[in-house]
């Protein structure tokens, strides 16, 4: 860029700014963002302004975008349609504030009395609707200002335009307004292009400009187009209101959509106080602004004032901070999260966009990176709307020509904060951390999860005692919580020494426990309380776990689901099968969690802390194929309240002991278990006939010699 003469320059943007207008004006497909554009429009502006010489007919400076397509019939506009200049900073709305009073004072007008009227602009694109006798006869784009394209009978399948104008009608009235869609409108018009694997539309404004411009009428009528009056064209017949605020509010009593988003300003503290009120609300509009619009409200003056090349000087746009902006993605880092999930993140060159300085951006996962096609180095299209965290849209590949290096990225296979394993599992999207006991990253979380009642139930490791061990270092892995003594625990911030002697005693506690408890507290993946249950009814402990041979226990499982499905056929009851409920994905879970040496020597310590669980006493739970078990083949419910076991314990035992448990009971409940204050279930037994034990009596049962 900078060994080009501004000559040179300044042919290259006309160059690059003529094709960015041939996509956004005629194929409805910009490839950048406004502000890009913006932003080179500006730099050519500057060019000419320095050296007029530079200015030739053709420039894009010299005149309103948008050739009229040959598909359309023309229209000629009795009375051009121009662009508006635009303003980005406030110092520009003062300056131009200051052109319309110099101006205004020039032509000796009272200009103490001036207001301007303040609209929301609208991004969507410019229609004029053209009424005879106050019928609808025709509608036209703007096009290149002078010319655009007749697309009547699109205009005729959009609700918001009247076909017939209330009131006294003038003999002819040129309204010109908005045409544009609302956001979710567009999402659901998107999703359907998805659907039906066609293009989808890069925003709002360009899918009502595609959905406008359509050979096909019934195409558009499909799409709910809106439409927002801001001003007229020609009239004749009838006297207009003398203001632009009168005029709205005359187009609204005929029938056209006004915006209620409207004020008047004496000077340009209320036009920048209008300007960031409307800016608060940008993303509570259901349709898309890009900022705000001030005109001199009086169109006697208005008129005096007079217009340039492609733009009226009594009127100009305030943008808003543009929601897309192109940047550089310098780099894709990969933040892991509580559970482990690992996410990459765009490193990208600052920019400014949505109001503020955007310098990395989520990318969600792989997938995502490949989707949109990013290599590291692209420039890319960087989005912030609203209070929305910023993404990255797209990258522009066409600039991909530069001989600038790029490469893509790839998940690492190690973690990048503990250097543990990565996997990725089949039909996920995302990729995980494995070392869920161990990554530092993992941690709170972990013991979280660890601690908590349906796991290892140590009561009082709450949220802000485990964020304190952590970040003090005193605990790393679960295993750590087992040697903390009360005095450690004690200094820690709002705990006494009465809470840290409690807090000790239940960590002492939890020592005693259930496999399956133990097993749902290491936080394996797809190892819930229930698939944890399923595995120790089968295994008495990790090692036995670790012994498996998975691929002879999947052989076996798949041999009797076959021969079941057989016996089903000749009505023959079904043998049980192995591990029942546990699928391939959760037993490779299992095993990768396993395999990974930071986890196994986690729960090596945990056990050489004193964790441990009673063993079955018949070892049902070795049992091939069946777990056996003393209550085998056996349905419980339990209700009431049991004199020493917790309803969850009772559930653990009988299940441990072979048995399986109900929560509702039915002619299929072989025993209910009652304890005090038993209800419903309790009755429910004894009208079906169906045996009731006490706790001493459900203990019993499994107590060796015992017969049931
Ligand atoms: P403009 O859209 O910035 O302003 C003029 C238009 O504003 C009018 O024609 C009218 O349609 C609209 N408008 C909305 N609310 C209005 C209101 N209340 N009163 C009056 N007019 C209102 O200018 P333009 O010449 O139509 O287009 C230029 C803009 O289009 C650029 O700033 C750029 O952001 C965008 N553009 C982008 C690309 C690209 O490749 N991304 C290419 C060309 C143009």
């Amino acid at each position: 860029m900078s060994s080009q003469t501004p000559r040179e320059r300044a042919a290259r943007l006309r160059e690059l700014i003529g094709r960015y207008d041939h996509e956004y004006y005629v194929r409805d497909a910009p490839s950048v963002p406004d502000a890009e554009y913006d932003r080179l429009f500006r730099e050519l502006q500057e060019l000419e302004r320095a050296d007029p010489s530079l200015v030739v007919v053709d420039s894009p400076t010299q005149r309103v975008a948008g050739a009229p397509s040959a598909a359309f019939a023309a229209v000629r506009h009795a009375v051009p349609m121009l662009s508006l200049a635009n303003a980005l900073e406030d110092d520009e709305v003062r300056a131009f504030d200051r052109r319309v009073r110099d101006r205004l004072r020039e032509l000796e007008l009272p200009v103490d009395s001036l207001a301007y009227a303040m609209e929301p602009k609208y991004d969507g694109l410019a229609l004029e609707l053209r009424y005879e006798r106050g019928s609808f006869v025709q509608a036209a784009t703007r096009g290149d200002g002078t010319t655009g394209e007749d697309v009547t009978a699109n205009v005729r399948t959009i609700r918001a335009v009247p076909l017939r104008l209330a009131g006294a009608a003038p003999a002819l009235l040129e309204v010109r307004g908005e045409v544009l869609l609302y956001r979710r409108d567009f999402e659901r018009i998107n999703e359907r292009q998805r659907a039906a694997g066609e293009r989808e539309f890069v925003n709002p404004r360009n899918a009502a400009a595609g959905s406008l411009r359509q050979l096909d009428p019934s195409i558009s009528a499909r799409r709910p187009l809106r439409f927002f009056a801001y001003g007229v064209g020609r009239a004749e017949g009838s006297r207009l209101p003398g203001t632009q605020s009168g005029l709205l509010d005359w187009l609204s009593t005929i029938g056209f959509p006004v915006s209620p988003e409207r004020g008047l300003a004496a000077d340009v503290a209320g036009l920048l106080a209008f300007h960031s009120s409307l800016l608060a609300r940008r993303s509570q509009l259901p349709y898309d602004i890009d900022g705000v619009v001030y005109k001199v409200d009086r169109r006697d003056w208005q008129e005096a004032i007079g217009t340039v090349a492609r733009a009226p000087r009594f009127a100009i746009a305030h943008k808003f901070p543009a929601e897309e902006a192109v940047s550089e993605l310098l780099d894709v880092e990969v933040q892991v999260g509580r559970t482990g999930k690992l996410t990459p993140v765009a490193r990208l060159r600052p920019v400014f966009v949505g109001g503020v300085t955007v310098g990395s951006a989520t990318l969600h996962n792989e997938d995502e990176i490949r989707r949109k096609d990013l290599l590291i180095g692209d420039q890319v299209v960087v989005r912030r709307a609203g209070d929305v965290i910023p993404e990255v849209v797209r990258a522009l590949t066409e600039r991909r020509d530069d001989g600038r290096p790029r490469h893509a990225f790839r998940m690492p296979a190690r973690c990048p904060v503990c250097d543990s394993a990565v996997v990725r599992e089949e039909g996920e999207a995302d990729a995980r951390c494995v070392a869920g006991l161990y990554c530092p990253a993992q941690r709170k979380q972990a013991l979280l999860h660890f601690a908590q009642r349906r796991a290892m139930d140590i009561d009082g490791l709450g949220e802000r005692i485990v964020e304190q061990l952590v970040e003090s270092g005193r605990v790393r892995t679960p295993a750590d919580l087992y040697a903390l003594d009360v005095s450690t625990l004690a200094s820690l911030e709002r705990m006494g020494e009465k809470s840290a002697a409690k807090l000790v005693a239940a960590i002492d506690r939890s020592r005693h426990t259930t496999f399956a408890r133990f097993l749902f507290a290491l936080g394996i993946r797809h190892v819930g309380e229930e698939v944890a249950r399923i595995l120790a009814s089968r295994y008495r402990d990790v090692d036995e776990l670790l012994a498996e041979d998975w691929d002879a226990l999947a052989a076996r499982k798949l041999a009797v689901q076959k021969e079941n499905a057989r016996r089903r056929l000749r009505s023959e009851p079904a043998q049980p099968v192995p591990l029942e409920g546990v699928g391939p994905e959760i037993v490779a879970s299992v095993q990768r969690f396993l395999a990974e040496s930071h986890n196994r020597d986690v729960v090596e310590a945990l056990l050489a802390a004193g964790i441990g669980w009673p063993r079955p006493a018949n070892e049902a739970a070795t049992h091939e194929d069946a777990p056996g078990g003393a209550l085998a083949g056996r349905v419980f419910v339990v209700t009431g309240t049991l004199p020493t076991m917790s309803r969850e314990d009772a559930h653990d035992w009988i299940r441990r002991h072979g048995g399986s448990v109900a929560s509702s009971v039915s002619r299929k409940t072989d025993f209910v278990v009652a304890g005090e204050a038993a209800g419903s279930k309790l009755a429910r037994a004894r009208e079906l006939g169906i045996p009731v034990l006490d706790e001493a009596g459900l203990l019993r049962m499994a107590a060796p010699g015992a017969e049931n």
